[in-house]
């Protein structure tokens, strides 16, 4: 006799087969082959005007005087335009294959291991509001994090979405998309002295204006963190 879990294990495969979505290799989500033709970027460039190149994404000299600005810096991991890596994304944020987390935190610590930046005391993934949590299951930034195994403390509790916004990839106009993230974010008062004096690494699976990510290191800052530098897997 079949019991229910094995049989509905099985239609899940027979409809969504785990197979690698580089090559079809099957019961991988990545092969290892696949996974080494992941593009790795190595010259950084500032994450807000995105032209200067500079040592591991740094905000740029002429940038940082913005006093709009808070993120120290964006490592960007990898290339959207990779036809697999975006496959990845896609497949892991809106087909919900989480078992796609772990080669993705694979590219990050990648980038990581590539780059010049000191040891963060903590990391913090992006959170998701509340609502887009329930729809969602599982918050996607925090998974990698969990997955990116780095032995540096991680909290989900510290930053909080205290506003709902649309997701950023339906709003077009980088404007827009920064003015519907302002005070998205705060820092629990409970988990303040986690923060203040600290160098703190953002987690985020895309970026596409910054506009996001800079309003996470507004919060954190206004908490008192002494450094924000964040990292993702591409950038849009
Ligand atoms: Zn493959
Ligand atoms: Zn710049």
């Amino acid at each position: 006799m079949v019991s229910f879990r094995t049989f509905s294990h099985t239609l899940v495969n027979v409809f969504f087969p785990e197979r690698c979505l580089g090559c079809q290799e099957f019961n991988t989500w990545l092969c290892s082959h696949c996974f080494n033709q992941l593009p790795l970027i190595t010259e950084q460039k500032c994450p807000l005007c995105d032209t200067s190149t500079t040592p591991d994404g740094a905000t740029c000299f002429k940038c940082s005087g913005d006093k709009e600005n808070a993120l120290d810096g964006t490592l960007v991991a990898s290339t959207y335009s990779d036809p697999l890596l975006r496959k990845m994304i896609h497949f892991y944020k809106y087909r919900f294959v989480s078992g796609l987390s772990l080669p993705l935190a694979q590219v990050l610590a990648q980038s990581l291991i590539h780059s010049h930046l000191p040891t963060p005391d903590i990391i913090v993934p992006v959170p998701l509001h509340k609502r887009r949590l329930r729809w969602r299951g599982f918050n996607h930034a925090e998974k990698i994090v969990t997955d990116l195994d780095l032995k540096i403390p991680h909290t989900s509790d510290t930053l909080i979405r205290v506003r709902y916004t649309p997701p950023q990839a339906h709003i077009k106009k980088r404007n827009a998309r920064i003015t519907s993230i302002k005070g998205a974010f705060k820092v629990d008062p409970k988990e303040v002295a986690n923060v203040t004096n600290k160098n703190i690494l953002l987690i985020d699976d895309i970026t596409t204006t910054g506009a996001t990510l800079n309003e996470c290191a507004v919060a954190l800052k206004k908490a008192g963190a002494a450094r924000v530098w964040s990292i993702v897997i591409a950038k849009e």
